[in-house]
């Protein structure tokens, strides 16, 4: 039985090791906070995962709360006019296949049981370089997936795919209930604020029920970069509406009756976007191997890093079941992350695309997309695979040629 040893019971390490448990391997799981802790603790993010990252765990059997979990059944975007209090445009379309957030609060814990009830060993420790020595002289391979702990900052920072050296969003949460729903369908309302940030929302499923997570997304020094004096979750929830009353009113809106859903259900903090190389080599020679977050850690405007992570533990998972008894040596890390980039690649490439001012094509695309369903469904979908924003959200003559194309598709059809 191969052993292996998986650092940090977020969704790459949790789903990685479930599904290596299940295929007889040996995994001890070590993580620096208990499921108890994890569960009444702050929110640590908006999770909302799109179909192709859900299947990933519907494959495993993990989709526990596929049936309680609201399900986000499209995406609006609508750009804000911030000094007259309107909007400049609006659309919106359906996601082929639904979308759905399960507070990690909730789900953490649970596959956390459900990894020792499958025979994996978890052990809480808070896992520095000393650490990770020891596991790699008892295990045949050790995988960090530590998110934004500290102990990822061990892998260099890979330069070339690097363009940020600083948080370029200043992020907030809050979690609510009693928000107006939207109709005719549930969905991410988007709200792209020029000057200040990005303001979304949508239904998920959190520790006592249904809920609607606002994610605030505010240019650093900007007006919506103001949660440096906000102490209390009371303090939190009414700057969270201020903000909407003054960027985005129609949005305030919706949030007449909202109360938090819980003390835990705000967050305010900021990171830089950053890709890491794959490979640790520790003072005795052994190398770890990171995943998902430890390595491509992307901002939360495209709502994309919960989906990067199943997919990472997927592409993972294939790779160590395809090794056979062979050792997991540097050479074959790097080939197994190269494939993991070459999806992840196109999501940092876009995700990156929209924290920066928008090129002109960005604009006309999302410009094109409020007369033509074609294109706003194209967008919209792309949020399940951003490799299909390739070439024309960065291009400007494909960009004319793919309205062209969905504009002549529009007559015929
Ligand atoms: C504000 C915000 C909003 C977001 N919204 C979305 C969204 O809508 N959609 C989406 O897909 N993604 C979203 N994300 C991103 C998503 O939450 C992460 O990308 C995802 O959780 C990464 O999974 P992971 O397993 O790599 O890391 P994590 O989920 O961070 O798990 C890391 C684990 O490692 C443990 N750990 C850390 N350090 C150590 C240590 N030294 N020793 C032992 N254990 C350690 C931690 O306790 C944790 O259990 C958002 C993030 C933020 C901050």
């Amino acid at each position: 039985m191969r052993k292996i040893a998986i650092v940090g019971a977020g969704q790459a390490g949790l789903q990685l090791g479930l599904g290596l448990l299940e295929k007889g391997y040996q995994v001890s799981m070590y993580t620096n906070r208990t499921a108890e802790q994890v569960q009444n603790g702050k929110v640590m993010s908006s999770q909302c995962m799109f179909h192709n990252a859900l299947q990933t765990e519907r494959d495993l059997a993990l989709d526990y709360w596929e049936e309680q979990c609201p399900a986000v059944e499209g995406i609006s975007v609508t750009i804000a006019n911030p000094e007259q209090k309107s909007k400049v445009l609006s659309w919106s379309a359906r996601l082929h296949r639904y979308a759905q957030s399960v507070d990690q609060r909730v789900k953490m814990p649970v596959w956390m049981q459900e990894f020792e009830r499958r025979g994996g060993k978890l052990v809480i420790q808070d896992v520095g370089l000393a650490e990770l020595e020891q596991l790699s002289e008892q295990y045949e391979m050790v995988l960090l997936a530590a998110g934004k702990g500290e102990i990822v900052n061990q892998f260099s920072r890979d330069e070339s795919r690097s363009p940020f050296t600083s948080p370029q969003r200043a992020l907030a949460l809050t979690y609510v209930k009693g928000m107006t729903a939207m109709s005719p369908y549930s969905r991410v309302a988007f709200n792209i604020i020029p000057g200040v940030g990005e303001y979304f929302c949508f239904p998920a499923l959190t520790v006592n029920g249904p809920c609607e997570i606002m994610v605030f997304e505010g240019i650093p020094n900007g007006p919506m970069d103001c949660w440096q004096d906000v102490k209390t979750p009371e303090q939190h929830l009414a700057k969270s509406l201020e903000i909407l009353e003054t960027f985005v009113p129609w949005e305030a809106d919706r949030c007449r009756n909202v109360e938090l859903t819980d003390d835990g259900g705000c967050l305010a903090g900021r990171f830089t976007p950053t890709v890491r190389k794959p490979v640790l080599t520790l003072a005795n020679g052994k190398k770890v191997f990171g995943m998902a977050d430890a390595l491509v850690v992307n901002d939360p405007i495209t709502g994309q890093g919960s989906n990067n992570a199943a997919k990472c533990s997927k592409v993972y998972f294939e790779a160590i079941l395809s090794r056979g008894n062979q050792a997991f040596d540097e050479q074959w890390m790097n080939d197994t992350f190269e494939k993991y980039w070459s999806y992840a690649g196109a999501v940092v490439e876009w995700t990156n695309s929209m924290l920066r001012p928008p090129e002109p094509q960005m604009l006309e695309a999302i410009g094109a997309a409020a007369g033509n369903q074609q294109i706003a469904s194209k967008i919209v979908n792309n949020f399940d695979d951003p490799r299909g924003f390739k070439p024309w959200w960065f291009d400007e003559k494909a960009c004319q040629e793919f309205i062209v194309s969905k504009q002549i598709f529009n007559q015929v059809a």
